[in-house]
């Protein structure tokens, strides 16, 4: 694609804001996979713009990425944070925002590549009213996280078939392992394409350091035994049964044991006080002594904390994919996860970490405790950790199949239209263009 016609596309993710800076409290998973997407795609020679909501009147409208990518902010009632739960109300309003926006610039967008089933919903009226090619990256299931949760919030109903008409309708979904593929060929709909295409990271920043010289930056004890965990504070992450394993483990090691808890709390759980709720379990269990809350850390300082780590944990009883446990391996750290969507793919047992099921307090203490206590099966895996990151989880890689997803949909498209102007059936699939040409 030569500069002079970029061909522009529009991604949406209204509720992850992919200017968002990493350590802001809401930002997870998805404003990291669309920025590090949007940007990459640009590269490749697309034009992009990244819509999503306005959460605060001191936001810029408009932050230029690099010269073709661009996140634009729009107002969608109050220009404030609204949790999760209640954004659905608002999404007619960033709807008609995003066609006056459109209109506004003059350009349209023959591609909408939309994120979670809020943007979703809007992807599927802007179907309705002009022709464009879909796409959709869920981030989370209805029907998987309610099923882990064991709770189903009112707007659960709303969302579940929201997110089935999204599979049935869009021109393509992509879905970030097999495992999400397959939850959602069973669980969603029979019908509807599906491409996996994973998540990603920055190689360039997570990457193989000294563990030595991480702990010397940090200021950590160079001789003790270091637990990580990274993410967002919510109960679907599992933290208390790493801290619960934890306890295990540290009774087993005289001491010389730290737990490393970075993150925070989350904005969307209401009153839900996960964070505190993490500390007094801390206390309970007298871990006080040997765990540090870092608070949210950044991402130019997070690649010297998963190095300093002997090993990272991600023990959530529910994760689509997972961008920690890639970066963890992309520094050379060992992951012990939870059986669990995406980490299933991640990661390798006893290649890259271990595996163990959700929930699973003593699974999980046994897992840490082999990583600890084996220096040279860990060494082993630290290099084919890294490797493996390297080698599949690369947003170039990442952003190289999504453009050719989206070259293929584009194609197609054109030939639909040629086939309309012909007066031949329309079809939203190549198979059945190809049929339908024959036919006549
Ligand atoms: N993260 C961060 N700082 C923190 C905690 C988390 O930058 O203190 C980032 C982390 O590096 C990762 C993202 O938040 O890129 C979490 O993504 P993941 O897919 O693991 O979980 P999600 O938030 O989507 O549930």
């Amino acid at each position: 694609m030569s500069q002079m016609n970029r061909q522009p596309i529009a991604i949406i993710s209204d509720r992850a804001d992919p200017a968002a800076e990493v350590v802001n409290q809401d930002v997870g998973g998805q404003n990291v996979y669309v920025r590090n997407v949007g940007e990459t795609l640009a590269k490749l020679g697309w034009q992009v713009d990244m819509f999503t909501r306005k959460v605060h009147p001191d936001d810029a409208k408009i932050v230029q990425h690099s010269p073709h990518c661009r996140t634009i902010r729009l107002s969608a009632g109050p220009e404030e944070f609204i949790p999760k739960n209640d954004l659905f109300a608002y999404m007619p309003q960033f709807l008609e925002a995003f066609l006056k926006f459109q209109s506004k610039e003059g350009t349209n967008y023959p591609l909408v590549h939309t994120n979670y089933w809020l943007s979703g919903w809007v992807g599927l009226q802007l179907q309705e009213l002009r022709n464009i090619q879909l796409v959709h990256t869920y981030h989370s299931l209805g029907i998987v996280k309610y099923q882990a949760a064991g709770y189903q919030p009112p707007i659960g109903e709303t969302r579940l078939a929201i997110e089935k008409q999204i599979l049935e309708q869009a021109n393509c979904v992509v879905a970030t392992s097999p495992q999400e593929q397959e939850a959602l060929r069973k669980l969603v709909s029979e019908t509807g394409e599906i491409r996996v295409i994973s998540g990603g990271t920055d190689i360039s920043n997570f990457r193989l350091l000294s563990k030595t010289e991480a702990r010397l930056k940090l200021g950590f004890n160079p001789t003790e035994r270091i637990v990580l965990y990274v993410g967002r504070f919510d109960p679907s992450k599992g933290l208390e049964t790493l801290l619960q394993a934890g306890a295990n483990c540290q009774a087993r090691s005289q001491g010389n044991f730290r737990l490393v808890i970075a993150g925070g709390e989350d904005p969307d759980l209401e009153g839900d006080r996960e964070e505190e709720r993490i500390r007094i379990l801390a206390q309970e269990l007298e871990l006080t002594e040997n765990i540090l809350f870092t608070g949210r850390l950044a991402h130019d300082i997070l690649p010297f904390y998963y190095a300093a780590a002997d090993v990272c944990v991600v023990p959530s009883y529910y994760e689509p994919f997972g961008l920690v446990a890639i970066e963890a391996m992309a520094c050379g750290t060992p992951v012990v996860a939870s059986n669990v969507g995406g980490l299933k793919f991640t990661v390798i047992p006893e290649e890259t970490g271990l595996l163990v099921p959700p929930h699973d307090i003593a699974g999980f203490a046994a897992a840490i405790d082999r990583v600890l206590t084996d220096d040279v099966w860990a060494r082993k895996m630290r290099k084919q950790a890294s490797l493996r990151v390297r080698q599949n989880f690369s947003w170039a890689w990442v952003a190289g199949q999504l453009s050719d997803l989206y070259r293929c949909l584009l194609a197609k498209s054109i030939m639909n239209e040629q086939l309309w102007h012909l007066h031949l059936p329309k079809s939203t699939n190549a198979s059945h263009v190809e049929v339908s040409a024959t036919e006549s």
